[in-house]
């Protein structure tokens, strides 16, 4: 099954109204040049600033986190209905440094996971390990340990209305790279654990590596047979960058 490109920035908390427009322009700007789907995940305030500059144009934007919850007292949180307001197509869920700094456990992302789908929000569901997980060569049993907690919670039908995204934590924002070989081998290991489950939602599932991607990597990248695209941190805030990654794909 041909599957599109999707390349997606998270700006993490970075930016400001003058400097995001800016950025925004550019992307724009230069959108027609990308050969993926383009989106950008910005902080919950400018969900608005993003909409207004990007609706009408070929990239789509979106949110870092969602709650699990629909509404309540959870001082804080962000309801999924709250992102589809803003009209987001995307949201982060299980981000490492969400799992990291925030505690968040492979059940809590995947209760994520399922409040975005239940509002019509695509979730980019974060998986991979960390250094000492890879030095430990359990690198598999982990992402399987992730995986496996969205299968049970969201089923085939979720992910079938999901993103996946490998992001090794030990390549995140510190320019070292997943080899090609080393991130395809856990792209094809995430597919075929689908599969397993249903054959069809793993052969149509975007599976995106995020991971210090940039220009320079980005197309030996997205050239692996199951790699579909970059969730991109650091060269998602340098529109020069990011469109040439998306141009790359
Ligand atoms: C990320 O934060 O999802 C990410 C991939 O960051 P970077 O591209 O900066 O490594």
């Amino acid at each position: 099954m041909a599957r599109t490109k999707l390349v997606a920035g998270n700006w993490k908390m970075h930016g400001d109204i003058a400097a995001n427009q800016t950025l925004l322009n550019a992307l724009k700007a230069g959108a027609a040049g990308s050969r993926a789907a383009m989106a950008v995940c910005v902080p919950f305030p400018y969900l608005a600033q993003a909409r207004s500059a990007l609706a009408g144009t070929p990239i789509a934007w979106g949110a870092q986190d969602v709650s699990r919850h629909a509404q309540g007292a959870y001082t804080g949180e962000v309801s999924a209905t709250m992102l589809k307001d803003f009209e987001c197509r995307y949201a982060i869920v299980g981000h490492s440094e969400r799992r990291a700094y925030h505690g968040e456990t492979d059940e809590l992302v995947a209760a994520k996971a399922d409040a975005a789908i239940k509002s019509g929000l695509i979730p980019i569901i974060c998986v991979g390990e960390t250094l000492a997980e890879r030095e430990g060569n359990i690198t598999a049993a982990v992402v399987t340990r992730q995986l496996d907690a969205v299968v049970s919670c969201i089923g085939a039908a979720g992910l079938a209305k999901s993103v996946v995204a490998y992001e090794p934590v030990w390549a995140i924002g510190t320019g070292k790279t997943a080899s090609p070989e080393q991130a395809q081998e856990v792209h094809a290991l995430i597919r075929a654990r689908v599969a397993a489950v249903d054959a069809h939602v793993a052969a149509g599932l975007q599976i995106l590596y995020g991971g210090s991607m940039k220009p320079s990597n980005a197309r030996e990248l997205m050239a692996q047979p199951d790699i579909d695209g970059g969730l991109i941190g650091g060269a998602a805030l340098v529109a020069a960058d990011f469109l040439a990654i998306g141009a790359a794909a």
